[in-house]
């Protein structure tokens, strides 16, 4: 295999433009032609690539987002798109597509192999939410940029005395809730793997209270219910003052972190490896913290949020 093309697909995430550099420069290392396709799936369909040298990918490493830019392209569901973007794609001599992408950007892959072009998935969200990998690339970068900013919060909260609602992302699954509510000491962290009883929150912050607490922080992950439902609640039920903080889109940029990098590194070359040593389709993924060559089959477990970081939170913000 000679030339391949690499594309991101679907929300963007730090460690997407380091996986990008990773693929560039291994394939040249391996002899290797690489093409950028632009704007994820619409990029393929409209032949929108171009070939990259080792220099295309300098100073991206540190980079959040992704050079190639993203879309969502809902056209690409149809076959008359996909076999657009496979007539585009043989008649440059590419032989070969690495995605990085969530699990929407791994059906349209899989459409791709399942037309016998081979293609191979490097799982990029910062939800952490794509099945057969306990890993996604973002995750760590969005669990500390929460941190961080949970952690500026808690400096006025402790001035004020004052009830903190802090909405993050994740409308299926709580991992960043989870992470970035233990890494803050969160009183309480709401997630839709997990039931809630706004009395529970209640009593927690009254615990707290009584023993000389001046704030309170409670996490929520968007999917569970607004922040701005959870401070209404808190206010009608126990006339408490809250403040609502939507962490919003800042959730998704920022500078990888070294984790996010090292990870995106390794994924991209050996993404670049099993193309070359013919494999077909399929999903690099993390399983038991090792790098695991995975199929695209939907009906792949979803790792799952561990439910233990939950109930470990739990006992040591009391
Ligand atoms: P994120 O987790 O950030 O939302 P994602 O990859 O899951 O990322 P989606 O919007 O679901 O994001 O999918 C990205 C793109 O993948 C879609 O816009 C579409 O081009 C393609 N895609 C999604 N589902 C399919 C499908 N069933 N068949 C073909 N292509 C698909």
């Amino acid at each position: 295999m000679k030339k391949i093309a690499v594309l991101t697909s679907g929300g963007d995430a730090p460690g997407m433009n380091p996986a990008i550099r990773a693929i560039v420069r291994r394939g040249i290392f391996q002899g290797m032609e690489i093409f950028g396709v632009r704007l994820g799936f619409e990029g393929l369909v409209r032949g929108d690539y171009f070939s990259m040298d080792l220099g295309s990918v300098g100073d991206i490493i540190h980079r959040g987002g992704t050079m190639l830019r993203s879309a969502r392209c809902p056209q690409f569901r149809e076959e008359e798109s996909q076999q657009e973007a496979l007539r585009q794609l043989r008649a440059a001599g590419i032989e070969g597509l690495i995605v990085i992408g969530g699990d929407g950007s791994f059906q349209g892959a899989a459409q791709l192999t399942k037309r016998g072009f081979p293609t191979i998935g490097i799982p990029g969200t910062i939800d952490n939410d794509i099945r057969g990998t306990e890993y996604t690339i973002g995750f760590d970068t969005a669990v500390n940029t929460v941190v961080e900013a949970i952690d500026k919060i808690r400096d006025t909260a402790s001035s004020h005395e004052r009830t903190y609602v802090i909405e993050v992302m994740g409308r299926d699954a709580g991992d960043i809730a989870l992470w970035s509510g233990l890494c803050v000491g969160a009183e309480s962290i709401l997630i839709p793997e997990a039931p809630y009883d706004v009395e529970d929150v209640i009593a927690r912050i009254d615990h707290g209270n009584r023993r000389g607490k001046r704030h309170s922080i409670i996490v929520v992950a968007e999917g569970v219910c607004s922040g701005m439902e959870i401070a209404k609640s808190l206010e009608a039920r126990a006339g408490l003052e809250t403040r609502v903080t939507v962490l919003g889109h800042l959730q998704r940029g920022g500078s990888p972190t070294a984790y996010d990098r090292m990870i995106a590194s390794k994924m991209g070359a050996q993404a670049v490896d099993l193309l070359l040593e013919g494999e077909k389709e399929g999903m690099i993924g993390i399983q038991s913290g090792k790098l695991v060559h995975v199929s695209f089959d939907p009906t792949n477990k979803r790792q799952g949020l561990d439910l233990s970081v939950y109930h470990l939170a739990r006992s040591l913000s009391i």
